[in-house]
């Protein structure tokens, strides 16, 4: 077996793929076989990701919070590559860091407008499609540790984190009767553009590196990290996971105690 099963010539849509997380989903996704369809508000950035691909690979600039580019970055894969098999389903932001009496009903709504509505239309468009095509099809979306616990001073990006497991668990459940398996990764800290983002927004990057070095594992992990989950899940391999949010945290979220 030279990798996961079931990738090879599969058209998969990688959501907020121009770095990070998303661009390392989608060269794996696509050393596995898969055709990919890059999808990021950063148009020079997916487009730079798609030409290094080792495979075929589409790049559509659009905002994942925009119900008409939801429908046009599927529309354009379906005419491309013929239909549509797999999610991942990553885009995200991390928002404002303010105090909770400083934060605004835009900052809540710009957050939550991304990470949460962005996940909702992408699920959505997802079952639109499947439901056209002879059965199958998988999702992942990209939850994140801040889905299952608190953390300081960000509010609207935990809120949304939350709501995306909801999304999960209403999709799975209506997935699983049509085959449609729909599962998440939740991945601790991973030096990224948004990990740069919080820590700009947070005072500074070495207090967001120092957090690093309290989880179990003691260091921060890697974009390929996250992707080598995503594509397990989005894999044969994982044929019977179902509904299961898979924590890629270096054990942070076994961690309860304020002792480092
Ligand atoms: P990143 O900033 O490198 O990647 C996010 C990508 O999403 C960027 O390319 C950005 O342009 C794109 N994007 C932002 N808004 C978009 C929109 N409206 N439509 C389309 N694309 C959009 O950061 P990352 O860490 O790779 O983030 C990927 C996912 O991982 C996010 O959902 C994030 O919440 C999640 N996550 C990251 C961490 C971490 O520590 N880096 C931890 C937990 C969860």
């Amino acid at each position: 077996m030279e990798g996961w099963e079931g990738l090879e010539g599969k058209v998969a849509v990688v959501t907020g793929a121009a770095s990070g997380i998303g661009a390392a989903s989608a060269r794996r996704l696509s050393a596995l076989g898969a055709r990919v369809v890059a999808v990021d508000v950063d148009a020079d950035g997916v487009h730079g990701v798609v030409a290094g691909l080792p495979g075929p690979g589409l790049a559509v600039p659009g905002d994942v919070s925009r119900e008409e580019d939801v429908r046009r970055y599927a529309q354009r894969a379906v005419e491309e590559f013929g239909r549509l098999d797999l999610h991942h389903l990553n885009a995200g932001i991390v928002g404002s860091f303010a105090p909770l009496p400083e934060l605004t009903a835009d900052d809540f709504d710009h957050v939550l407008g991304v990470n949460l509505r962005g996940a909702f239309l992408g699920v959505r468009e997802a079952f639109r499609r499947y439901r056209t095509q002879d059965g199958g099809g998988a999702i992942v979306l990209t939850a994140s540790i801040a889905s299952l616990r608190g953390s300081h001073d960000l509010l609207p990006y935990q809120a949304s984190k939350h709501g995306v497991l909801g999304v999960l668990r209403g999709a799975a459940m209506y997935g699983g009767p049509l085959g449609v398996r729909v599962n998440a990764v939740a991945p601790g800290l991973v030096p990224t553009g948004l990990f740069s983002d919080a820590a700009a927004a947070a005072g500074g990057g070495d207090d967001m590196l120092r957090r690093g070095t309290t989880v179990p594992l003691r260091r921060t992990g890697t974009p390929d990290e996250i992707a080598s989950v995503v594509v397990f899940l989005l894999s044969d391999d994982a044929a019977y996971v179902h509904g299961e949010v898979i924590s890629a945290d270096g054990g942070s979220a076994i961690v309860n105690t304020v002792r480092p």
